[in-house]
């Protein structure tokens, strides 16, 4: 049968996707930053580890995320945030029993993570169709910085034995698909969760460079509720050393992930408006990462949008302060009298 998912907290893993072009909430900001030697720090402080998330949020401008790392922001939770999450924790509770447990050091919380990857892995194993909420981490590309991202639902075929990614995005505003500006940053996150499943498929992850990175101590013991939680996986790893060598020989039993699908849902009734396929392209997501591992190291100076995206700016709850879009004016400001001077 299928396993109990362990839940720490459902929103430590990833945060769900809406729509980004949502009118913005009152925000409060000031114009002091932080400072700090690379982006990286301040998200994730010490540990140098990103989510997908993050790099979707990117996508859709580089400095609006820079100035939610660094500008002291009071947010309200959006309606539109929560009807979503509903709606993704009803498919998760239809797939499986949720348990919560008590974690006491962060091996048991990764313990945790790589047992929710390791149970559908091994329903998959025993034929089972679909499961949600698959948690999936790497290092793509070789960046040296660990990402982490959390699958909406795997499909697999038992007869063809291929495995397809289907990622639920909820639409707030219009029964209608999204605006290519924002279908892109949900390929992007399709495309890396492939790639982070198939590194892993591929055994190109170790046990070591995970836990220096995460600063993971991999002979630890852990904790009792772990410790039973892995019984009841029919597993008897003490550590995490153990516990992913198994998980990580298992993940070797699958094959890549075959199509990228997108489900554009309609949250006021939950229909369906559309499913949509991403083909995988890994020199453009190669391309993208590259740029964007520079901004997070502290290569580069951060970017905000391109002209013909300053649509983007509209529904920007920074557009007061931000020094980008004030930057690029003027530009245009310059271009414009230079033309009209010739
Ligand atoms: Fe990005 Fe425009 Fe917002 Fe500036 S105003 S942070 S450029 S979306």
């Amino acid at each position: 049968g299928v396993l109990s998912d362990i839940v720490l907290d459902k929103r430590s893993y990833e945060e769900q996707d809406n729509d980004s072009a949502a009118p913005p909430e009152v925000i409060q900001v000031s114009k002091k930053l932080k400072t700090t030697t690379r982006p990286l720090d301040l998200f994730s402080p010490g540990r140098g580890y990103l989510w997908v998330s993050s790099l979707t949020a990117q996508m859709w401008c580089e400095q609006k995320l820079h100035y939610s790392l660094t500008l002291p922001v009071v947010e309200v939770e959006k309606p539109a945030i929560s009807k979503g999450t509903d709606l993704h924790l009803a498919r998760e509770l239809a797939d499986h029993d949720v348990v919560k447990i008590k974690v006491t050091s962060n091996e048991d919380i990764w313990a945790a993570k790589l047992l929710n990857l390791y149970s559908p892995v091994i329903s998959f194993l025993l034929g089972t169709k679909m499961r949600r909420e698959i948690p999936i981490f790497g290092f793509p590309f070789s960046h040296n910085v660990f990402v982490i991202g959390l699958i909406d639902e795997i499909q697999f075929d038992p007869e063809t034995f291929t495995f397809d990614i289907l990622e639920l995005k909820t639409r707030s505003s219009s029964r209608t698909l999204p605006s290519k500006a924002q279908s892109k940053s949900h390929s992007l996150q399709v495309m890396l969760y492939k790639k982070l499943f198939d590194d892993l498929v591929k055994g190109q992850i170790t046990k070591y460079s995970v836990a220096q990175h995460l600063r993971l101590e991999l002979d630890k013991n852990f904790g009792e509720d772990i410790n039973n939680s892995i019984t009841e996986h029919g597993l008897s790893c003490l550590n995490l050393s153990e516990l992913m060598d198994c998980v990580f020989e298992k993940m070797k039993s699958l094959t890549c992930i075959n199509q990228l699908l997108l489900e554009y849902c309609f949250q006021e009734d939950n229909s369906t408006i559309g499913i949509t396929e991403v083909k995988y392209n890994e020199e453009w997501l190669k391309e993208t990462c590259d740029h964007y591992m520079k901004y997070w190291k502290g290569e580069r100076p951060v970017e905000g949008v391109d002209i013909e995206e300053a649509f983007k700016c509209q529904s920007c709850e920074f557009a007061e302060v931000c020094e980008w879009r004030e930057k690029k004016s003027k530009e245009l400001a310059r271009k414009n009298s230079a033309n009209s001077l010739k």
